[in-house]
């Protein structure tokens, strides 16, 4: 009998006054019984809609069905035939606006909590059972992945399972990509990453961190040392800056820095680490995405009293996720809305505060998002010490200007042909946030996965 409630079973979490002194992860996850009851709301439509709205269509009422029997290993099974990262997944898809936006269950009431369900397999799978992912047999084909984000160690995966000798080569001394070093711990714990990447390995895939492609060797050098493809997942780490007077002061950190050196150089836990991090009681962080949200719950976390959210429109075109807003206003994220910086200031080189303009929505623009028009005459100082620009990131330019014959766009993106995910180079491949710009981790995938498949008919042609 399926369970006709008309919410989601809720998942436990950390208390909000409680969890902004930790940076242990803030939902806890379901529990054996809880995940049994919300996987019995699901109707296993024949459909199917659900599917459709998943990137890399994992079959999810034949997972959902699984748990409904308590069958959790055979459902964590069933997920992996199509995503490699599903612990990960879980937690950081949008999944709002993907599964669960096509969810039945979701026009009169929630729709079932697929990525909760999602986590809770692959949560159980690692603690219970025992690890028997194999190496295959090598074809003796050799594949070059650089970066090892979301898009190539899927890319890597997929391709490590159908024979080939990967080789992922990785700037940052600890793979992982944003996973690591962009979403904080209480969001996506870095022990789980790791266990996630180690299963990668365990296919056979090698990673060779420290190695900065386009200084330490170029993609040329790789074809020349017998690599045959090469996928490129370098991800959209450069980050954007507003062009305001005092964004040099000392005090203004790109999210990226600031988010680098709490979650990758553990800086939270200064001095036992040795980065160092500093915030001031009042904190702006300005934008509206998911890497604003993380920066201002990292600097609540930090110690801040006072964490403004600094953004030009309102709430409604936030493209954060939903919960994330929610869990920022529950942990006493103050927003601004509607609100856009005009300059920084400061005193003998230090940041003291930030003249605000107010402003009103006008006509759509070209995202179709209304655009915000200045109010005339409504500067405000807000007074703060700290500010954190969390505004878009775009590729950093490295590899298109070491690499010939590579095809980009003027914003810096690399041009591939979209159902191949080839670039203009031969047997160069691309995907993730350096072909779209800043994007989602399930989709990054799902390119990796995309090109793997691309590459392996290439090179059996
Ligand atoms: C703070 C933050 C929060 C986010 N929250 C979410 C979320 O909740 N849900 C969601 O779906 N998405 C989220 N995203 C977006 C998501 O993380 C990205 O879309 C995704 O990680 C892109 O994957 P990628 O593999 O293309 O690139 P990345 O994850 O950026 O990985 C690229 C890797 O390539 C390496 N690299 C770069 N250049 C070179 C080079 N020249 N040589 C060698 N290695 C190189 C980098 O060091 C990095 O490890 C968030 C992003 C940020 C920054
Ligand atoms: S749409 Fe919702 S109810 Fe239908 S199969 Fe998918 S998860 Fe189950």
């Amino acid at each position: 009998m399926p369970n006709m409630s008309l919410k989601k079973v809720p998942m436990p979490e950390q208390d909000s006054k409680i969890r902004t002194k930790n940076f242990s992860e803030v939902a806890l996850g379901y529990t054996e019984e809880q995940a049994v009851e919300e996987a019995l709301r699901c109707l296993q439509c024949k459909h199917k809609p659900c599917v459709k709205g998943c990137p890399v269509n994992v079959p999810i009422p034949e997972f959902i069905k699984e748990i409904a029997a308590g069958e959790f290993k055979k459902a964590y099974e069933i997920i992996v035939r199509e995503n490699r990262l599903p612990a990960i997944c879980g937690r950081v898809c949008p999944q709002e606006s993907q599964c669960e936006g096509n969810c039945v269950r979701g026009i009169k009431g929630e729709p079932v909590g697929i990525g909760r369900l999602e986590r809770f397999a692959a949560d159980y799978y690692m603690k219970n059972v025992k690890n028997d992912v194999k190496e295959v047999e090598k074809n003796g084909k050799r594949v070059a992945v650089v970066g090892a984000g979301p898009a190539g160690l899927t890319c890597a995966g997929e391709l490590a399972k159908m024979g080939y000798e990967v080789t992922i080569f990785e700037a940052l001394h600890t793979p992982g990509g944003v996973l690591m070093y962009g979403i904080p711990e209480f969001r996506l714990p870095k022990a789980l990453v790791e266990r996630e990447i180690e299963n990668i390995r365990k296919l056979g895939v090698k990673i060779e961190t420290n190695v900065l492609v386009g200084r330490s060797i170029t993609i040329d050098e790789l074809f020349e040392e017998g690599y045959q493809a090469v996928f490129i997942g370098s991800g959209a780490g450069l980050p954007k800056f507003m062009g305001i007077e005092g964004e040099n002061l000392n005090g203004v950190y790109a999210a990226n820095e600031f988010l680098t050196r709490s979650n990758l150089m553990k800086a939270y836990d200064f001095p036992n680490s040795p980065t160092p991090i500093k915030v001031g009681k009042n904190v702006a962080v300005i934008g509206g995405g998911n890497v604003a949200m993380d920066a201002a719950r990292t600097a609540k976390r930090l110690g801040a009293e006072n964490v403004y959210i600094v953004y030009r429109r309102s709430e409604e075109e936030m493209p954060a996720r939903l919960e994330e807003i929610h869990h920022a206003k529950e942990e006493g994220i103050q927003m601004k809305l509607l609100t856009n910086p005009v300059r920084i200031l400061g005193k003998e080189g230090w940041v003291t505060g930030m003249e605000c303009i107010e402003m009103e929505l006008g006509e759509p623009d070209a995202s179709g998002r209304r655009r915000p028009v200045p109010k005339a005459g409504s500067e405000f100082i807000l007074p703060v010490e700290t500010v954190i620009i969390a505004i878009g990131q775009t590729p950093n330019p490295l590899i298109r200007q070491t690499t010939e014959g590579l095809d980009t766009h003027s914003w810096g993106g690399i041009i591939v042909k979209e159902e191949t995910m080839e670039t203009s180079k031969e047997n160069v491949y691309a995907g993730g946030d350096v072909v779209t710009g800043a994007a989602t981790v399930i989709l990054a995938m799902g390119a990796g996965k995309k090109a793997a498949k691309a590459i392996h008919e290439r090179l059996n042609k």
